[in-house]
């Protein structure tokens, strides 16, 4: 039975039954009318969830990695130079990957549950007065740290320094759950994949990519072929794909799409905030206190949580699964044993986010931390009794 309870981990999210119907399909022959008449609109709808008119939705199948991948191998060529902050395990992971591709990456350290700091960027960009950084890399939401960088402030640096380099997003935790404004931030490439906030299957990269990236593809050299733009746009033009797709979860992002509309984005952002301010306030309940530093840097969708001097935060987690059957995000890279996660975005109510508070209340009680059962529980209830009228909404 235990597979009827919701997983707390910030990815891969709860697939409702809706999608899992969806996705559901028989093979079909992707030349046939049926697939080509789904997915263009599938590309064009999807561009309302980057917020973005002036860009193209280019998808593959592969998950957020290959998206990263994809995002680099068009748009650079070997020995570029990139400026990316590290503050979490993505921003490392995406920085190891430009370093395997043979860019030259100019890292500014960060201390974890900090952000993307702007103005160690500006200072940076407004020193290249020769423009060989060609590209700021950012991890929109850090899912280690719980942290949500402003990437308004990013581009505002970009454009104080009057540097040229592209900017590349990584929004793979907060696209669909936060508010995203690719053309408003001046995003020139938004990596993000299937299995977080569109709910589905893992899967799909999906990648939001500005005319300034089309354009600086013609001159980038880094090989590339599955992950190819081009030929994926070429491809799409007449509503087909360079190779087989993936069929099942482009059905699936079609129907993600209308219910994500269907409750409305804003909607959609708002019951994220409402069920991640419930766990910050059970947080505080319990003594415990969050990764991320201060609270504009908080994350709607992952709560990265310390836990007290001598609990294993792995200890935790594991008790959570072992006895209750329940999974929580562990700690990573320097988090390890240190903090656990509470993913709290996708296809989540009010009522499950307190079914997994319950929970992590129990297992930590298991493991003899004084914590009074029920007490962070009580804490989501009052704040989430008065949000009902959306609650309700989302319910449908
Ligand atoms: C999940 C995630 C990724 C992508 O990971 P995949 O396992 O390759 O899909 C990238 N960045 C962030 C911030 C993530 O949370």
């Amino acid at each position: 039975m235990s597979d009827q309870n919701p997983v707390f981990i910030p990815g891969p999210t709860n697939i409702p039954d809706r999608l899992r119907s969806a996705m559901q399909v028989q093979t079909r022959d992707h030349r046939a009318p049926d697939f080509v008449e789904t997915f263009a609109p599938v590309l064009e709808d999807t561009k309302k969830v980057f917020g973005t008119k002036d860009g193209t939705v280019i998808t593959f199948p592969a998950s957020g990695t290959g998206g990263w991948e994809a995002a680099v191998c068009n748009t650079l060529s070997p020995g570029d130079r990139v400026l990316v902050a590290r503050y979490g395990t993505f921003s490392h992971r995406w920085i190891d990957l430009c370093q395997r591709h043979g860019l030259e990456v100019e890292i500014i350290e960060c201390p974890w549950g900090s952000g993307a700091p702007a103005d160690k960027f500006e200072a940076a960009l407004s020193a290249d007065t020769t423009h060989k950084i060609k590209a700021v890399l950012v991890t929109h939401n850090e899912t280690a740290t719980g942290v949500k960088s402003d990437i308004a402030e990013v581009r505002a640096a970009m454009n104080a320094a009057s540097h040229p380099a592209l900017l590349f997003v990584d929004c793979v935790s907060s696209l669909a759950s936060m508010p995203f404004d690719m053309d408003g931030w001046g995003v020139d490439i938004a990596v993000s994949g299937s299995q977080k906030g569109f709910m589905l299957a893992t899967g799909m990269a999906i990648l939001g990519v500005s005319p300034k990236a089309l354009a600086a593809m013609e001159t980038a050299t880094l090989p590339r072929t599955f992950f190819d733009f081009k030929d994926m746009m070429a491809a799409n033009v007449s509503g087909g794909f360079p190779y087989t797709p993936p069929l099942q979860l482009i059905y699936g992002l079609r129907e993600s799409l209308n219910m994500l509309f269907e409750e409305g984005l804003e909607n959609v952002y708002a019951r994220h905030s409402r069920l991640a301010e419930g766990v910050r306030r059970a947080v505080d309940a319990w003594g415990l206190r969050l990764v991320a530093q201060s609270p504009e840097l908080y994350s709607d969708t992952v709560s990265a949580i310390y836990t007290p001097k001598g609990l294993d935060s792995n200890a935790l987690t594991q008790q959570a699964f072992d006895h209750y059957g329940v999974s929580f995000g562990v700690g990573l890279g320097e988090m390890h044993g240190k903090a656990f996660r509470i993913g709290h975005l996708g296809s989540l109510t009010d009522v499950m986010v307190l079914s997994g508070l319950a929970t992590m209340e129990m297992a930590m009680a298991d493991l003899d931390y004084p914590v009074e059962l029920g007490t962070g529980v009580a804490a989501a209830q009052e704040y989430f009794r008065r949000g009902q009228g959306a609650a309700i909404k989302t319910a449908a």
